[in-house]
């Protein structure tokens, strides 16, 4: 699973259009040429010819034009460089903003009360329009009520998958060893599994992209030994993915409207305003939830390792 872009000569163009022209897919981007599929590979040409390969056989079918070019020195660009290699694994192509995606996230993780949420969400090309105009954008410059009423609208337009991890459960694993970015990556792949699962046989997904909270590397180290369906796919990670593709906006804006409800629940159960974070505030509910209904009760509320936990128990005795 790789990416690479090419930048051909206009000649050479020419003869990639005749080459892919029965395997062109009917629709292709603004600014392209066409877009073909092969069995391993997606080849998107623009009309800059810049030539995107994405898939598994990147490499092979890249190799195929190098030698064409090579066959061809007059047909070199100015600057002799015309194969530009990118093997960047995992980084979003240019063109992510033009493709159907499954975007990931979650939210809650740097919150000590209230659970985790991760959502996936898949939003192909033909609604990305409808997105934007129902406001779906990045979730930090959304208040609480917009995040609601933003994920009202698109819950019922857009296959989804959220998963909800609360205090206890949390508690249980974390107290197990099982460290937070573990869990982050078992729920983002259950996620992104439960949503290709919904997805009809005429859902094209083009790639999926995870809102990035570790490197790579890790995250599949943390699911080794587990089943991970959509390998096979073309997988992205980015920091500030909700700005990369309106997919993971999306995600993100389901997942914080979930842990919105989750928190306000828990709130109702605790008798008064948990607030949010993981500030002096919050030791101070915490406190009052112990001073309220004892230690144990934290369980259910929070998440327990964090340092809040220590500095509300000094808090609840130097109160009482
Ligand atoms: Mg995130």
């Amino acid at each position: 699973m790789s990416n690479c872009v090419i930048t051909v000569s206009p000649e050479i163009l020419n003869e990639m259009i005749t080459h892919y022209k029965p395997t062109f897919c009917s629709q292709h981007p603004p600014g392209s040429v066409f877009v073909a599929k092969s069995p391993g590979c997606t080849i998107t040409a623009y009309k800059s010819g810049k030539v995107l390969f994405q898939g598994k056989d990147t490499e092979n079918e890249v190799r195929k034009w190098e030698t064409t070019i090579k066959r061809n020195p007059t047909n070199h660009s100015p600057n002799k460089s015309l194969i530009r290699k990118q093997k960047i694994k995992f980084e979003p192509p240019e063109n992510i903003g033009e493709l159907s995606i499954i975007g990931s996230d979650e939210v809650g993780t740097g919150d000590y009360f209230g659970p985790m949420t991760v959502v996936a969400a898949y939003v192909p090309i033909d609604k990305i329009a409808l997105l934007k105009q129902l406001g779906v954008k990045d979730s930090k410059a959304l208040n609480d009520n917009h995040i609601t009423a933003i994920a009202k609208e698109i819950i019922p337009l857009i296959p989804h998958s959220l998963l909800i991890l609360r205090n206890e459960k949390y508690n249980d694993l974390e107290k197990n060893g099982m460290n937070q970015g573990k869990m982050k990556a078992e729920l983002h792949n259950q996620a992104i599994q439960h949503v290709i699962h919904k997805l009809e046989p005429s859902d094209h997904v083009d790639g999926i992209l995870i809102d990035q909270f570790c490197e790579p590397g890790v995250f599949f180290n943390y699911l080794k030994g587990k089943e991970i369906s959509w390998m096979n796919e073309n997988v992205y990670f980015s920091t500030k993915a909700e700005s990369v593709h309106i997919a993971v906006a999306a995600a993100s804006i389901i997942a914080r409207y979930a842990f919105i409800t989750e928190f306000e629940n828990l709130s109702n159960k605790a008798g008064f305003v948990l607030p949010k974070g993981a500030g002096m505030k919050v030791d101070e509910a915490a406190a009052k939830l112990i001073r309220k209904y004892g230690e144990k009760s934290l369980f259910e509320f929070t998440k327990i390792h964090f340092a809040n936990t220590e500095k509300a128990r000094n808090l609840s005795k130097s109160q009482n």
